[in-house]
């Protein structure tokens, strides 16, 4: 990677770091950081943060723990990164960035007229939206000290500006995901916010939509996405996002994706 992207010492968290587009951004980002750094990957799976710690540079302070975020409150997501400090204390980094990756896709077999289930609307709601907006407060609280320089980014989508039948409650989610950050954007003026869309990638998502979308049409484009390949690698789209940082030409809060000119 040319240049720093985030200098001094950092508080990184990356949030469904255990595999996809997580994985692969906490390895890339960690990669580019200074000495007495610190990094607090996040998802379920414990084995699989574990294989991502293990990749991580060995300078670095990387610490993961495994938490279910649709359940998590803030009390046990402060305790969690409270932890993860050790002693240490919050002013003692100089940078505090954040990776709002963790989702899921939900149930993407129904149109919406059959999305009349109160409870799946808000099992689906509290990983993908109340979640990262939750977590997003309980580390402003903590990492309050104005001199730390704050980084937010959540990583959105297409589906989060453009409709897809049968995708509902994923581009419904995203929607209000990305307008809570650019919410939290126009609050905080000296905190550097991206929502950056990382086009369509080859991970388990992507096969999760192909495979189970009701729409046949839908069904059709995904399907033969997967089969010519089009679809990017985790590789591909973080090296565009990490592009995206260094250039910094977005004005903060903006959605920026993968096919956008630099
Ligand atoms: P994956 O399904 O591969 O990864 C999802 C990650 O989220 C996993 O690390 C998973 O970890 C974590 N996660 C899911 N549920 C929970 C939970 N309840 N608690 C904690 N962590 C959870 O998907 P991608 O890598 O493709 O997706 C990453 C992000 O990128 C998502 O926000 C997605 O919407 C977005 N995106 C993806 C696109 C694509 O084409 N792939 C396109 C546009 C956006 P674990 O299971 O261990 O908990």
């Amino acid at each position: 990677m040319a240049g720093k992207i985030f200098s001094g010492k950092v508080f990184l968290l990356v949030t469904g770091a255990s595999q996809g587009i997580g994985q692969k951004i906490a390895e890339v980002l960690s990669s580019n950081l200074d000495n007495g750094s610190q990094v607090l990957l996040l998802a379920r799976n414990a084995e699989k943060l574990k294989e991502t710690s293990n990749k991580l540079p060995k300078n670095l302070s990387v610490k993961y723990e495994s938490v279910d975020l649709s359940v998590a409150k803030a009390d046990q997501l402060k305790d969690i990164v409270l932890k993860s400090l050790g002693g240490k204390k919050p002013e003692e980094f100089d940078q505090l960035v954040v990776i709002h990756n963790a989702g899921s896709v939900g149930d993407v077999s129904q149109p919406t007229t059959q999305m009349i289930d109160f409870d799946i609307w808000r099992k689906y709601y509290d990983l993908n939206v109340f979640s990262p907006a939750v977590l997003n407060g309980v580390l402003m609280n903590i990492f309050n000290n104005k001199k730390i320089k704050k980084n937010v980014i959540n990583i959105t989508s297409l589906c989060g500006i453009t409709p897809f039948k049968s995708i509902g409650y994923y581009c419904t989610g995203k929607a209000a995901r990305e307008m809570f950050f650019k919410v939290f954007a126009e609050e905080n003026p000296d905190i550097n916010v991206l929502n950056y869309s990382p086009g369509p990638v080859e991970t388990d998502m992507l096969a999760t939509i192909s495979n189970n979308v009701g729409d046949q049409d839908v069904k059709t484009t995904f399907q033969e996405m997967r089969k010519n390949k089009t679809a990017l690698t985790t590789d591909q789209t973080v090296r565009k996002f990490t592009e995206v940082l260094l250039a910094k030409k977005y004005k903060s809060g903006d959605h920026v994706d993968y096919y956008d000119e630099l």
